[in-house]
């Protein structure tokens, strides 16, 4: 982990590889920036910042409305009232008590909606935004909202925030995101196929996001199972020599069946497998023989792995890889209730849909390249599901015509549509776009970009609301000139 709490990779053993590839002990003063993927092993690292918007949200009475300027004072123990200060210093320099302060948002710029932001204050502290703001829906029902905007998880800040608020206006705020009715509808219509994986299923599938790993899983099982001498053999891409350091890997993780094959001498074949050495001489002393004639224990005994119940379940429909994403999306902050995997829709099958922060997402999963066939089928669910963002993960590449098709097909899509939630920025601005993840080295740190995008445009959507909330309105600004003013030019220039 690095200390933003993202997990940086994993790697047997301990210590982090840095950018030279050379495999550092000391963390201490490297920053994530400086390491970097070890390409042909398919590790990953952090490499960037992400922007979290973690919310919560209570249900005002009428009766706790909130003193605005007595809980921005008590807030103010905890960060800096940005809004607040920049206020002071703009009635100071006006030399009037007088001004609006809370003047409520008016008509909001992005939501056709009547739900307003009444007043908010951003505080800053420890390189955290803190958002806090008062709501009132069109049925004159108010709201109360608290947002940390964070460079990855929220820091302790965030309980403290929240109990300070929750005994100054005596209300308990709950856990709150923006999500779609869309995935709600979907939701009723589908049927979820994924089992939820338990730990040890995790810890194998993320050993199985490694390329040369996993093809040397996948030779096995088709093969049904490989002597240990031949293993080298299937290696496509990585140097031979680091079978054995694979082989350990996969031994770890809890994907392979390690047992002896007796091989005959005479002809050469595999005459059978017995769990261990010490089998074969507990058999030998019962007079068992190869079917040559030799007693068993003087042919010749090797080495052959077979995979797990559980690797064969992993490697079955790419489960690994679904599970793989899942984990990622609710570490990049995506309730895990808002994450359908493994759906039917209508005898589609439905590789993944998440909500991410009131924004529909279809996924497609694809354990090789993704071809032009491929294309059709994921545009054909685009056009039924019609969702917000595509995000294509293959373990391989995009092939140039489906990344032809896709474009062509979905130029003129529109997206116009506003979102469900009132006060998620809407209407979509951006042409539909499709997100390429190839290979899955990578897949953490997309999924993470991807979903921070999203995030951040809410964040500053928010500020933006709670901004225009605490404006010093024009007309004050004019009328603080007023006294200097002669009488006859207010009248001549009709200034009020
Ligand atoms: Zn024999």
């Amino acid at each position: 982990m690095c200390d933003r709490s993202c997990p940086v990779l994993t790697v047997p053993g301990t210590g982090y590889w840095h950018v030279d590839g050379t495999l550092g002990q000391d963390f201490a003063g490297v920053t994530c920036k400086t390491m970097s993927p070890l390409g042909s092993r398919g590790l990953t690292v952090h490499n960037g910042r992400m922007i979290r918007l973690t919310m919560r949200r209570a249900t005002l009475s009428a009766t706790a409305a909130a003193n605005a300027s007595e809980l921005v004072n008590r807030l103010s123990k905890l960060g800096n009232p940005f809004l607040k200060t920049g206020l002071d210093a703009q009635r100071a320099i006006l030399k009037s008590k007088r001004l609006v302060e809370f003047e409520g948002e008016g008509e909001s710029r992005y939501s056709p909606t009547i739900r307003q932001i009444a007043w908010g204050e951003i505080f800053i502290a420890n390189g955290e935004l803190y958002l806090v703001a008062e709501e009132i829906n069109s049925g004159g029902r108010r709201f109360f909202y608290l947002g940390a905007v964070t460079d990855g998880t929220p820091s302790e800040l965030l309980e403290e925030f929240t109990k300070e608020i929750e005994s100054a206006l005596k209300i308990e705020l709950k856990p709150f995101w923006y999500t779609t009715g869309e995935f709600d509808e979907l939701k009723e219509k589908v049927q979820e196929g994924f089992e939820k994986p338990l730990d040890d299923e995790i810890a194998m599938a993320n050993s199985l996001t490694d390329r040369d790993l996993r093809s040397l899983a996948i030779a096995i099982k088709q093969s049904g199972g490989l002597l240990v001498s031949d293993l080298a053999k299937q290696l496509k891409s990585a140097p031979r020599a680091d079978v054995g350091a694979i082989r350990a890997q996969m031994d770890e993780a809890g994907l392979l069946v390690t047992e002896t094959v007796v091989m005959c001498r005479s002809t050469s074949r595999q005459a059978f497998r017995v769990p261990s050495s010490q089998a074969i001489t507990s058999l030998s002393a019962q007079g068992v023989r190869c079917g040559c004639g030799r007693p068993i224990d003087e042919e010749r005994q090797e080495d052959a792995v077979s995979l797990t119940d559980g690797a064969i379940k992993l490697l079955d429909k790419s489960r690994w890889l679904s599970i793989i994403v899942h984990k990622e999306l609710i570490a990049a902050g995506v309730e895990p209730d808002r994450i359908l995997i493994e759906a039917m829709l209508e005898g589609d099958e439905v590789d993944c849909v998440a909500d991410i922060g009131g924004e529909l997402t279809l996924f497609e999963l694809k354990d090789k390249e993704f071809s032009l066939g491929e294309a059709y089928s994921f545009g054909a669910k685009i056009g039924i599901i019609d969702p917000a963002h595509g995000v294509i993960v293959t373990t391989a590449r995009v092939g140039a015509d489906a990344r032809q098709h896709l474009n062509r097909a979905l130029q003129y899509r529109d997206v116009g549509r506003p979102r469900r939630h009132p006060g998620a920025p809407g209407p979509r601005d951006a042409r539909f776009n499709i997100v390429y993840v190839e290979g899955v080295g990578n897949l953490g740190d997309e999924i993470r970009k991807f979903v921070s995008g999203i995030a951040k445009r809410d964040a500053m959507n928010f500020a933006d609301r709670v901004i225009r909330s605490r404006r010093i309105s024009a007309s004050d600004i004019v009328k603080s000139v007023q006294p200097a003013v002669p009488r006859q030019a207010v009248r001549d220039t009709s200034v009020g």
